[in-house]
């Protein structure tokens, strides 16, 4: 990492056909949502069930975007030039807090639920970035940015618009259709196209 994020920012409901399998429409402008530093983990960590809270917890594979440079009210070019690189994620949710819940601070809060895999910094193109989920070794989600309902560039400008961004700080881009159950012993893995793979244990 750059260095500690001061934020993570989530984006919701930004794959039609996730929206869809959760009986919502997607929004007409970008649903944004933060979940706090301290559920941040690395590859290899494991992820723990908050049993006294929630009794179903899902994976949500993401692509993730690691800020590079202080961007405020930023154009897309300028939030581009600030993007240090992408990362795996898995945006861990209690599907059934968030169900209770009318903001999901709860649901999207709790320690070891932000699982990032290593920053890729090389050449990508972000308009056509692959992120694939892996439940015991079976594929459950696969999409692109290209099926995004609001782009990467656009989502940038867009945020930095409503806080200022910092070096460090993470985006998660919302997640594609296929969206499952955690269970203690799993092992969920999610990869950005051999750039990037997060892969933890979860313990019930
Ligand atoms: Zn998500």
């Amino acid at each position: 990492m750059i260095a500690p994020p001061s934020k993570i920012v989530c984006v919701g409901r930004n794959y039609r056909e996730h929206a869809r399998e959760l009986g919502n429409d997607v929004p007409a402008e970008p649903l944004i949502f933060l979940k706090p530093p301290s559920s941040l983990i690395g590859s290899g960590d494991e992820i723990v069930l908050p049993t006294e809270f929630s009794s179903q917890v899902e994976y949500e594979g993401e692509i993730g975007l690691v800020i590079g440079s202080r961007l405020k009210n930023a154009g897309e070019a300028e939030g581009m030039q600030g993007l240090a690189g992408v990362v795996a994620l898995n945006d861990v949710t209690a599907r059934d807090l968030q169900g209770r819940d009318s903001q999901w601070t709860r649901a999207k809060g709790f320690d070891t639920f932000c699982c990032v895999g290593n920053l890729w910094t090389g050449d990508v193109n972000v308009g056509e970035i692959e992120v694939v989920t892996r439940l015991n070794g079976q594929e459950r989600q696969r999409g692109t940015s290209a099926e995004m309902v609001f782009p990467i560039p656009f989502l940038i400008s867009y945020i930095s618009r409503l806080m200022t961004l910092l070096p460090g700080d993470l985006i998660a881009t919302g997640t594609p259709s296929g969206v499952g159950r955690l269970a203690s012993g799993d092992v969920v893995e999610i990869e950005l196209m051999g750039r990037s793979m997060v892969r933890n244990s979860v313990r019930g």
